[in-house]
């Protein structure tokens, strides 16, 4: 019996061990309630736009990707509306991939507002113009957002930008090691040279002010792939009429045709 019970301690104090390091345990069978669903409905265009079938798919998925994950709030707080945003930036560009999961995120942290490369976000003088980071290093399996910026990219559904949903494709992009605009775990072999081609004249094209690309891409290929991939998912059917080609591209990469 002393057995028994010094097993099962022994196993429970291991488990919670597992959380303090690893993070929380991801459940499978999670699921939003109804509320919840109403809030995607009402502040997310893209979920508003699926099918009922494709809602009841993306709503599982939003669930089951925030069970995998710790939110922590910083000098501001987490509202429900928060929560089920930042799950489905998550979602959205994995939507196309039925088994996907973050295993490189395990907490996000959400800034009140912009902030700079100390973290420092307070103070108009500090030269606070980051609104989302994931990376590398004291940010491994970290994702930071301005929680202004993260309402932002939902509220604002004509412009072409969503900070959430950038960050998330830079984590794609990260998957296979390598963050460099280019996911070898999303891109198939023979796709990646057309895909740097096109990258480059896209790039030339914001250089000369001939686009309507967000000039951010210009600056490396990996914020080109990212600031994209908001373009493709804000406004498809506008990506689709102006930049057929990326349009295309993207399509295939993500597995969705949203226009
Ligand atoms: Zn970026």
């Amino acid at each position: 019996m002393i057995y028994i019970v010094t097993v099962i301690v022994v196993a429970f104090l291991l488990y919670k061990g597992y959380l303090l390091l690893y993070g929380k345990q991801t459940n499978l069978n999670a699921d939003l309630t109804l509320s919840q669903k109403s809030i995607l409905e009402n502040e997310v265009q893209y979920y508003s736009k699926l099918s009922e079938e494709e809602k009841v798919r993306f709503s599982k998925r939003v669930a089951v990707f925030l069970s995998s994950i710790k939110i922590k709030a910083v000098s501001c707080v987490v509202s429900d509306v928060d929560e089920l945003l930042i799950g489905a930036s998550a979602i959205i560009p994995v939507f196309g991939f039925n088994s996907w999961s973050y295993a490189n995120l395990k907490e996000v942290y959400l800034f009140p507002n912009a902030f700079n490369t100390k973290l420092e976000y307070v103070g108009w003088k500090n030269n606070r113009t980051i609104l989302g980071i994931v990376g590398g290093g004291r940010l491994k399996n970290k994702m930071i957002l301005s929680q202004k910026a993260l309402r932002h990219g939902f509220e604002n559904k004509s412009d072409k930008n969503n900070t959430a949903i950038h960050e998330f494709v830079h984590l794609i992009d990260m998957t296979d090691g390598d963050v460099d605009g280019l996911p070898l775990s999303i891109i198939d072999k023979p796709y990646t040279l057309p895909w740097f081609d096109l990258i480059h004249k896209k790039i030339e094209h914001i250089d000369d002010g001939k686009s309507d690309i967000n000039p951010y891409g210009a600056t490396s290929k990996i914020e080109f792939f990212a600031v994209a991939s908001e373009y493709f998912f804000e406004r498809p059917k506008l990506l689709k009429r102006k930049h057929p080609e990326l349009y295309k591209k993207l399509s295939v990469f993500f597995n969705q045709d949203r226009a």
